[in-house]
C-alpha cells in the first residue's frame, strides 16, 4: 500500500493557483524527491501534506487513511526544514527531548531513542551543548535527530541541506541516504538542486508552475525527460 497517497490536490492563494491536480503515490519506505525551480510550489505541497496547510481541493491519505481533518501533531510526519529552529535556550539533548515530553512519552523510552538516533548521526558527544555551540552540520543533524526520535511514519524534508557550504552538503547528503535506507524510512526530500535530486532519490517528481511533469526513477528521468522543460531543468537534450 501507499504510505501517502495524494488525489488530485489543488491550491490557490487568493485566486493565484499554485498546485494544480497534483495526484502522487508514495510507497513504504521509498525515498521521493521533489524537484522543481524556486516558487513552483514544493513548500506548500509539504505543508499540505504536514497539516500546516489546507488544500483548496483534493485529499491527502496517509496508510489508506484521509487525513484532512487531522491537525499537523496528530499526523505522524517529522518535518526538517532549511532553518534548523532548535530551541537556543535547551541543550541538544532537550531539544531531542521536547517533542516527545510533549507526547508523554515515557522517561526511559525518551532516553532510548535519544541514545540510539546520537548514535546514527553521531553526535553523542554534542548531546550536552547548546545550539550557539554547535557549526551548521552538527545543528542539521540534531534537526534531523529531533525527526528521528519521534519515529514518525513519514519524514518531509524541505531543503535541509541549503545553508550549509558544497563540500558538508555532499557528505550530509550521502549519510542521510544511508541513514533512510538503514531506518527503512519513507521520506520525501524537496529540492531545486539536480545533483541533489539524482544522488538521493528512488524516485524524482519534476515539478513547474504547480503540476507535475514527470514522476520517474532518476535514470528515466535523465534519459527519457517527458518535455523540454524537464529535460532543460535537468541538464540534458529532449
Ligand atoms: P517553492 O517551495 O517551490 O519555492 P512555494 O511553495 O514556497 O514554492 O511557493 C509557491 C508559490 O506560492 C509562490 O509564488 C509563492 O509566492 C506563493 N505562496 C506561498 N505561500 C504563500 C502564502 N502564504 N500566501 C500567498 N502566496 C504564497
Ligand atoms: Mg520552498
Amino acid at each position: 500500500m501507499a504510505e501517502l497517497d495524494l488525489r488530485t490536490i489543488s491550491k490557490s492563494f487568493r485566486d493565484q493557483p499554485v498546485l494544480r491536480d497534483i495526484s502522487l503515490q508514495v510507497p513504504d519506505g521509498s525515498f521521493t524527491i521533489l524537484l522543481g525551480p524556486s516558487g513552483c510550489g514544493k513548500s506548500t505541497l509539504l505543508r499540505i501534506i504536514a497539516g500546516l496547510e489546507s488544500q483548496t481541493s483534493g485529499q491527502v491519505l496517509i496508510d489508506g487513511k484521509d487525513v484532512d481533518h487531522l491537525p499537523p501533531a496528530e499526523r505522524d510526519i517529522a518535518m526538517v526544514f532549511q532553518q534548523y529552529a532548535l530551541y537556543p535556550h535547551l541543550s541538544v539533548r532537550e531539544n531531542l527531548a521536547f517533542a516527545l515530553k510533549m507526547r508523554r512519552v515515557p522517561r526511559d523510552t525518551i532516553a532510548t531513542r535519544i541514545a540510539e538516533a546520537a548514535q546514527l548521526l553521531d553526535i553523542q558527544p554534542l548531546l550536552d551543548r547548546k545550539p550557539k555551540d554547535l557549526s551548521g552540520g552538527q545543528r542539521q543533524r540534531v534537526a534531523m535527530g529531533r525527526a528521528i526520535v519521534r519515529k514518525p511514519k513519514l519524514f518531509l524534508f524541505d531543503e535541509p541541506l541549503s545553508n550549509l557550504d558544497a563540500q558538508l552538503r555532499t557528505s550530509m547528503r550521502i549519510e542521510l541516504k544511508k541513514l533512510q535506507q538503514r531506518l527503512q524510512a519513507t521520506m520525501i526530500y524537496v529540492t531545486h538542486d539536480q545533483v541533489e535530486a539524482m544522488t538521493l532519490g528512488d524516485r524524482i517528481v519534476v515539478i513547474e508552475g504547480g503540476r507535475i511533469r514527470q514522476a520517474d526513477d532518476p535514470q528515466r528521468t535523465y534519459a527519457a525527460p517527458a518535455d523540454p522543460f524537464v529535460a532543460s531543468f535537468i541538464g540534458t537534450p529532449p
